[in-house]
């Protein structure tokens, strides 16, 4: 480009050495290169560094550009690479194109070669430092993600082995932690589940193996044969009263594990009603069993709620209150209120019978749990009531409590808020 440039002004001042001079000069420091322009016999006319001057030169490029092509080629002397480049310089005549000269240009590639080298150099070491950054990187994240997933393998391995309830200790922050807190939550939820179930599967297995022993031992006596007709018919309806219980047993798995499914129908009810109703239906059992029912019931309070399902619940309560009675005291009742207050509604059942264990408190919520104690062993039951009671409560999202004293009492209170 520069000698193209040089050639072109150099043809247009032709005559005007001292002008050509100063061009040749200023586009040299400009490149930082030699240029010299030389004439057809191949001598030096001008040289920006002057010591060429008047001297006469002779290489291929030289030759090449007299001929009327450009030329260029590298050349090394003493560790220094040069570039060299010729164009040549033609006139207009009436011959046409003559070639009257030629610009040579030497530039040092040394410069050039070592910015090439230090950007080389730069080149490897900034990709080398950010190598061993990434790689730094990489191992810092690795260990850690592996360090949580491998505590996620060990964790699911212990529960597929049933190790239910085991926790992973490892803490861990962000998206790994969460998933540790879900694993460790998962599992504590699976190991709370079998262990109903078992309590479940117990009680169960024990309500069954009573009847099922007397049944067993009611036939064999009649199976030995020689017995009355009144021994018949009086064993007969034993064995009928065993297997009534135990499809009764029966009628409460099937109801719990519907319950599991349970769907409410809510609508505006009037509790006040329900609960009067449920009073008169089982009033005829308290009768039975002389104990007595005192009512404080405000009239009128509407609730949504499911109708049906809260019976069920008002039901279980109050026959509970009835069934534990406590036959060493001489009157024994149960005082049912329902009640409004600013901010909330109560159903309370209080009874004075035998009361609950402080230690079997917590307990008697849960699913097949009975207080199985001496005094009570007459009292039918499969500890399923306040169980289904206590998931009626949940699902209304309203809140049930319970206080006892063993041979005192025992209050349920149902908040409505
Ligand atoms: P079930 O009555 O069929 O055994 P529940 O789930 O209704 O089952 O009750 C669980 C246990 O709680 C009972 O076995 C009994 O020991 C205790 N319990 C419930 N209500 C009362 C009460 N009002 N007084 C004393 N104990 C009670």
């Amino acid at each position: 480009m520069i000698a193209n440039i040089v050639a072109d002004n150099y043809k247009r001042n032709i005559d005007d050495m001292i002008f050509s001079s100063m061009m040749v000069k200023s586009y040299g420091m400009q490149a930082e290169a030699r240029i010299l322009i030389i004439d057809e016999n191949k001598n030096v006319i001008i040289d920006n560094y002057d010591s060429y001057l008047d001297k006469k030169i002779d290489n291929a490029e030289i030759r090449s550009s007299l001929l009327g092509t450009p030329k260029s080629g590298i050349y090394k002397k003493e560790h220094n690479e040069v570039l060299q480049l010729s164009v040549p310089i033609t006139s207009n005549n009436a011959l046409g194109n003559e070639v009257v000269g030629t610009v040579l240009i030497s530039y040092s590639l040394n410069q050039v070669n070592q910015s090439i080298d230090d950007m080389k150099r730069d080149i490897i070491q900034i990709s080398s430092i950010a190598l061993i950054i990434s790689l730094i990187l990489t191992a810092i994240s690795a260990t850690g993600i592996t360090r949580s997933i491998r505590a996620l393998t060990e964790g699911v391995e212990k529960l597929n082995s049933g190790q239910l309830g085991y926790r992973i200790k490892l803490k861990a922050k962000g998206e790994e932690g969460k998933l540790i807190d879900t694993f460790n939550e998962m599992s504590e939820k699976l190991f709370r589940i079998e262990k109903h179930r078992k309590t479940m599967i117990n009680s169960i297995s024990h309500e069954l193996r009573t009847p099922l022993t007397s049944i067993s031992a009611l036939i064999d006596s009649l199976l030995m044969g020689n017995s009355s007709l009144e021994i018949y018919d009086e064993y007969l309806k034993d064995i009928k009263s065993e297997t009534d219980r135990m499809s009764e047993l029966v009628k409460y798995l099937m109801e719990s594990i519907k319950l599991e499914e349970m769907t409410l129908s809510l609508a505006e009810e009037n509790l006040s009603d329900i609960l009067n109703d449920t009073i008169k239906l089982i009033t005829p059992y308290a009768n039975k069993e002389k104990v007595v029912i005192n009512t404080k019931i405000e009239e009128n309070i509407i609730v949504k709620c499911d109708k049906g399902k809260i019976h069920e619940v008002f039901l279980n309560l109050i026959e509970n209150a009835i069934k534990y009675k406590d036959i060493n005291k001489k009157k024994s009742y149960v005082s049912i209120t329902l009640k409004k207050d600013v901010n909330n509604i109560s159903i309370i059942v209080e009874d004075n019978g035998v009361g609950i264990d402080e230690k079997n408190l917590n307990s008697i919520f849960n699913r097949g749990f009975r207080v199985l104690d001496d005094t009570l062993t007459k009292a039918d039951g499969y500890g399923i009531g306040l169980s289904i009671v206590k998931q009626i409560i949940d699902r209304h999202s309203w809140n049930i409590s319970v206080n006892s004293a063993k041979g005192v009492g025992t209050i349920f209170k149902i908040d409505i808020f």
